[in-house]
């Protein structure tokens, strides 16, 4: 499997992943031209795009949807229920869409795609497990707290994408309303940087070689702190084999190869 982030935060969130011949898309949270431009930036040309999975309905993961449909309407959009009728009435967007169940595994070209519910102030939000050529890739930002669910998936991995969204210090010193402060840090808000950690801690997954931490708050979390507290985190669990980068909001990561 060969990834790209192209971007993740708040202002906007997409993923590239390819496997053999297929290229998929999770989310497209920003325009269908910076979405665009960041794919061909990584020598990735948007027409390659096999199918687009959305994780929810807010406007940093589809926001780019209407544009997209318009001009790619043989790709499918794969969503639940839920979410593709919360996508749909956002962007007019009605056709096109390829609905799964939670939970339910299912063919996308080369991969096999598990989404799993994450407790979320969306539609029906989920994370994605990708599987192909005996590899796991977790996708798992936006969740107000670790399920079971989460759990589960996450010991799978063999890359993972996880939030680590805000620190409760730097969240409370932020010039924030109290009600987005409450939003933030509520059970259907964003992982804290020491409970996403806790998640490493406890499950500690045997395949992961390679960690990214995305959805990391500008304003409410530090990149150093967020850094420093997972590679405390591999310290304690003694898996210095587990390399650690941090996802940006404005420019593509590295290639990742595994
Ligand atoms: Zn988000
Ligand atoms: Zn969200």
């Amino acid at each position: 499997m060969r990834l790209r982030v192209l971007g993740s935060g708040s202002k906007g969130n997409t993923l590239a992943v390819r496997a053999g011949g297929t290229l998929l898309l999770v989310d497209l949270g920003f325009s269908h031209k910076e979405v665009a431009g960041r794919l061909a930036a990584c020598g990735a040309d948007i027409n390659e795009v096999s199918a687009v999975l959305f994780t929810h309905d807010h406007s940093d993961h589809c926001r780019g949807v209407a544009t997209f449909h318009n001009r790619h309407p043989s790709v499918p959009l794969f969503a639940n229920g839920d979410t593709a009728d919360a996508i749909a009435v956002q962007s007019g967007v009605n056709d096109g869409w390829a609905v799964f169940e939670n939970g339910e595994p299912f063919e996308v070209g080369d991969f096999t795609v598990t989404a799993f519910s994450v407790p979320h102030d969306a539609a029906d939000p989920v994370g994605y497990l990708l599987e192909a050529d005996g590899r796991a890739l977790f996708v798992g930002t936006d969740m107000g707290y670790v399920t079971e669910n989460v759990r589960a998936a996450f010991a799978r991995a063999t890359c993972a994408v996880l939030e680590a969204n805000h620190d409760p210090i730097l969240l409370e010193q932020s010039g924030r309303p109290v009600s987005l402060k409450q939003r933030i840090r509520g059970r259907t808000g964003h992982l804290a940087n020491e409970d996403a950690a806790m998640l490493l801690v406890e499950t500690n997954p045997p395949c992961l070689k390679t960690l990214l931490l995305g959805h990391i708050s500008q304003e409410c979390n530090s990149r150093s702190l967020a850094r420093q507290t997972f590679a405390d985190a591999l310290a304690r669990i003694g898996r210095q084999d587990i390399s650690l980068s941090l996802l940006d909001q404005d420019t593509p990561c590295d290639l990742f190869e595994f």
